[in-house]
């Protein structure tokens, strides 16, 4: 840089520079208030990212569904949440073009928010080269045959961010995803039981993927009672008559619905194990997270991040069918409560997930896009008529490095 330049520097550049507080807007889908009452596993994910960020001393807005609360600005668009219509575009591009008019507002007003963190879906990664911020964008759900072309057209735009590493080596070719930042959870939160009861848990999505019938399966073949807990979503109504509630005697295999607050820690705390017979490469999962929080073991198949977050011998089992499955329930003992809680909390608690992703932020706005800036924005000064020459600024530089979530340049 040339000091004999006069630059301008407006607020948010300043920011980068000194590597202090950064301006940040974290977009929530549009379905579920933050935090989620019950079922929410992206929301409860957010909640904890923003609480934590705004700790470190940054400027935190959230985007997220009406109805939501945070000691983030909170920032709604939609008029209701709209947690039975998940996926529907109206609601979606409503949520990200309010959003989107917000950060540009910012922009304008030379007050720029310094980075976008989207967890909202398809509608802000299309879009993330029209917004006036860089975008880092959490990979929430899987990559696969229905999704690839997508990140395939328009995963240029952001960084992306993969929660496993499992999931980060299934991007299709030609995606590169910048980081790999799996989810937060809030150990200290979570109840700590040492001595477990006999009952096994299942906590998830009533979908096939999820296992609810193979754990009955398993639990039944160790001779343990199991206790299924979450929502039955639609589409899962058929799944859940003729897989699932065949099976529900109200002692040996008990369906408790959606549970929340303290009957869910509970539940996790005392549970012998969480089973997680998935059959799919799940790209994260939470409920492994928060039954390791509660110093409760995880027996799981080793699909997806599930290989990754149970460490096999330590802080649960890996085992590859329902037989397995329930002979690891004999191995329990060899597990202890204690190394499965600080397996979570070294890993997954919430501060050292912000701190990493707070790394991301970095990463994606960093003094040598700075120094760009500059550049363009001293051009500005010598062609003060070019409206817009700072964006081109940005824009026209070859993204920089390999983790720079900088709109890709144009043709
Ligand atoms: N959950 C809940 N109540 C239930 C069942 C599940 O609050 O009855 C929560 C659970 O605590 C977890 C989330 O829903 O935070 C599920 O997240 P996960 O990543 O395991 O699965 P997903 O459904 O996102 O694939």
């Amino acid at each position: 840089m040339d000091s004999t330049h006069e630059y301008s520097l407006d607020p948010g550049e300043l920011r980068r520079l000194s590597g202090g507080a950064l301006k940040i807007a974290v977009v929530a889908p549009p379905w579920i208030p933050v935090p989620p009452a019950g079922y929410g596993g992206i929301e409860a994910v957010v909640d904890l990212l923003c609480e934590q960020l705004v700790r470190r001393g940054h400027k935190v807005t959230l985007f997220a569904a009406n109805g939501s609360h945070s000691i983030a600005t909170v920032r709604s668009f939609v008029e209701a949440p709209h947690p039975n219509e998940i996926g529907a575009s109206m609601y979606e591009s409503d949520h990200v073009a309010g959003a989107w008019a917000v950060v540009d507002a910012a922009a304008g007003a030379g007050d720029p928010f310094d980075v976008i963190h989207d967890h909202s879906g398809f509608t802000a990664l299309a879009m993330a080269d029209r917004v006036s911020a860089p975008v880092v964008h959490t990979v929430h759900g899987p990559f696969d045959a229905t999704t690839n072309p997508f990140y395939r057209r328009h995963g240029h735009k952001v960084t992306l961010v993969a929660l496993s590493r499992s999931q980060a080596v299934t991007a299709p070719s030609g995606v590169r995803v910048g980081a790999v930042v799996a989810n937060p959870v809030s150990v200290e939160r979570w109840p700590f039981v040492a001595v477990k009861q006999d009952y096994l848990l299942w906590m998830g999505r009533m979908d096939p993927t999820k296992g609810a019938h193979r754990a009955i399966l398993a639990a039944r073949l160790a001779g343990r009672p199991l206790v299924l807990a979450g929502p039955i979503q639609p589409g899962q109504e058929r799944y859940f008559q003729e897989q699932v509630v065949p099976h529900l005697d109200g002692t040996n295999a008990r369906y408790v619905g959606v549970v929340t607050g303290t009957v869910k820690e509970d539940l996790y705390a005392n549970a012998g194990a969480l089973l997680m017979p998935i059959r799919w490469a799940e790209p994260f999962g939470m409920v492994m997270v928060e039954a390791l929080a509660c110093g409760t073991p995880v027996i799981a198949f080793p699909e997806g991040a599930a290989a990754e977050i149970v460490i096999d011998g330590e802080n649960g089992l890996l085992v590859d069918d329902e037989q397995e499955m329930a002979r690891a329930v004999d191995q329990l003992e060899g597990i202890e409560p204690r190394i499965c809680r600080a397996s979570a909390a070294s890993r997954y608690d919430a501060a050292v997930i912000a701190a990493g992703y707070e790394r991301v932020y970095r990463s994606v706005i960093r003094p040598e896009d700075a120094i760009h800036l500059y550049r363009a924005t001293s051009r500005t000064h010598e062609h003060p008529e070019s409206e817009g020459a700072r964006h081109e600024g940005i824009g026209t530089q070859p993204t920089v490095g390999s983790a720079s979530g900088r709109r890709a340049v144009g043709p």
